[in-house]
């Protein structure tokens, strides 16, 4: 069983659509994908019937942005019952906010010398959950910078960078709750990722457990060896399933679909 947990559509920052994204799946011998965009189900349905098309088990999810004493982080929630009011309404907050933070970033950029406009960045986005990815695009469309990667140096959009603006983002004991009063299974994404700005230490991971964080992903392409030691080692302490994924993007980021996989038992585990 080929199971790969963690991969982005065009409903947000991914490239391809959910049905090309499950094709994807399918080439890469998946057995199983879920589909986690940034904030948002919209791809559920279209994801659902691919899966149904190509023989691919889809495992509904989402990345849900948190920010924990200033620390940027996502969870990984699965299996939720997206019509939970509560959480509903909190990811229409948490998408809204990301329009609004968009056109900001852009205005920045302006600022800046790139000439690029929110029309087109929110063409880019077409009905995404818009993101920085989007910016991004529209920075490498216009010459600015040469790639994506180079679109989050400190130059542009990287956290903190001289275009950043910050968006609303949920407490993750809040998170967890939602999750956990809509059914959903939460893993926390990326943890040791510190490429992308600070970490959480293992104590705010342990209490997070303590709180009803299920498992928590180790195979990661923005995780060295020895991150992913260190990872596995403080999963088997605090009674976590450790999990593998591939973080996909379509084309706007290199990893390919089932570059990172999780083990059938931690599957099992975390679903059971
Ligand atoms: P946002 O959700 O708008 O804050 O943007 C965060 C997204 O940008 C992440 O989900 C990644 O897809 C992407 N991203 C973050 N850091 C980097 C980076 N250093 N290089 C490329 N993409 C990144
Ligand atoms: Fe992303
Ligand atoms: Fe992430
Ligand atoms: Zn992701």
């Amino acid at each position: 069983m080929r199971i790969d947990l963690h991969t982005h559509s065009s409903r947000s920052d991914g490239t391809d659509t959910p049905t090309e994204l499950v094709e994807a799946a399918k080439a890469a011998s998946l057995d199983v994908v879920a589909l986690t965009d940034h904030d948002t189900t919209a791809g559920w349905d279209e994801a659902a019937i691919a899966g149904e098309r190509f023989g691919v088990t889809v495992v509904p999810g989402a990345e849900l942005s948190c920010r924990l004493n200033g620390i940027q982080i996502h969870l990984l929630g699965y299996r939720f019952d997206r019509a939970e009011p509560e959480f509903a309404r909190e990811r229409n907050l948490l998408r809204d906010d990301r329009e609004r933070r968009a056109e900001l970033i852009v205005q920045r950029c302006r600022e800046l010398g790139a000439p690029i406009t929110w029309e087109r960045v929110r063409q880019i986005a077409g009905d995404a959950s818009i993101g920085r990815p989007h910016v991004a695009s529209a920075l490498v469309e216009a010459g600015v910078v040469a790639s994506v990667d180079e679109a989050f140096s400190s130059d542009w959009l990287a956290d903190g960078g001289r275009a950043y603006v910050d968006k609303y983002a949920l407490d993750p004991y809040r998170a967890l709750e939602l999750l956990r009063a809509s059914g959903g299974v939460a893993v926390f994404a990326h943890p040791a990722a510190g490429r992308r700005g600070r970490i959480v230490t293992d104590d705010q991971i342990a209490d997070l457990a303590k709180a009803g964080l299920r498992g928590i992903e180790v195979d990661h392409v923005d995780h060295d060896a020895a991150a992913r030691d260190r990872i596995r080692g403080l999963a088997g302490e605090l009674g976590l399933v450790p999990t593998g994924s591939s973080d996909y993007h379509g084309g706007r980021k290199t990893v390919r679909i089932g570059q990172n996989t999780t083990a059938p038992e931690a599957y099992e585990a975390l679903f059971a």
